[in-house]
């Protein structure tokens, strides 16, 4: 069965001043969703890899043929990314923003010292991705970490489900902070909905 683009959990404009409306309405009606017509028609041939959920898929891009695993794993990455960030973020009336709650708290307080020592090493890292990409907090080994991917990859490929993650295409915040990245990114904690966080926590430690 063919993917499916989910309508946004909030309405375009809820994440201003922040996240621009218009931005929102490109970045998942058009950018998400091109992800999800690439992939769907590139498994068009294959309905045994179509009726894996989209984090299967991408688990799973060993075992994609090749002729169409580029296209899976930028794709198949784009739409699983995306659906991931449109989830854990929210407008501040909804939980978003503020400080981290719950086990997550505890667990940065643990691996990174505090909240804004945190916040200053992931958006650090993600400043530096060159080009496209996205920054990434996984489990490993017990320990929080911060990670990078360049264009849609996805952690989920190398075994590491990822807690949350930010998109560091231009894509994502060009018409609203131009080239300064750093300023998005600081902005950006400003929408984290700390409780979708949480529960992907607990995933993560399985
Ligand atoms: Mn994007």
């Amino acid at each position: 069965m063919a993917y499916e683009l989910a309508p946004l959990p909030y309405d375009y404009a809820a994440l201003e001043p922040f996240i621009d409306s218009e931005t929102m309405h490109l970045h998942h009606d058009k950018h998400h969703q091109a992800y999800i017509n690439n992939v769907n028609a590139a498994l068009a041939n294959h309905p045994d890899l179509a009726a894996k959920s989209v984090d299967d898929l991408v688990r799973g891009l060993a075992s994609v043929p090749e002729d169409i695993r580029g296209a899976v794993r930028n794709n198949g990455g784009g739409h699983s990314n995306h659906s991931m960030f449109w989830s854990i973020m929210a407008p501040a009336n909804a939980g978003g923003g503020g400080a981290p709650t719950g086990a997550i708290a505890d667990q940065i307080a643990k691996d990174f010292g505090d909240f804004e020592s945190f916040k200053t090493a992931f958006n650090g890292a993600a400043a530096k991705q060159f080009g496209s990409g996205w920054g990434w907090l996984v489990f490993e080994g017990g320990k929080l970490k911060i990670m990078t991917t360049a264009n849609q990859d996805s952690p989920l490929s190398q075994g590491l489900y990822p807690i949350l993650g930010n998109d560091v295409w231009e894509h994502a915040y060009y018409l609203k902070y131009q080239n300064k990245r750093p300023d998005y990114l600081a902005a950006w904690w400003n929408v984290v909905n700390w409780a979708e966080v949480n529960k992907r926590f607990a995933t993560a430690k399985g």
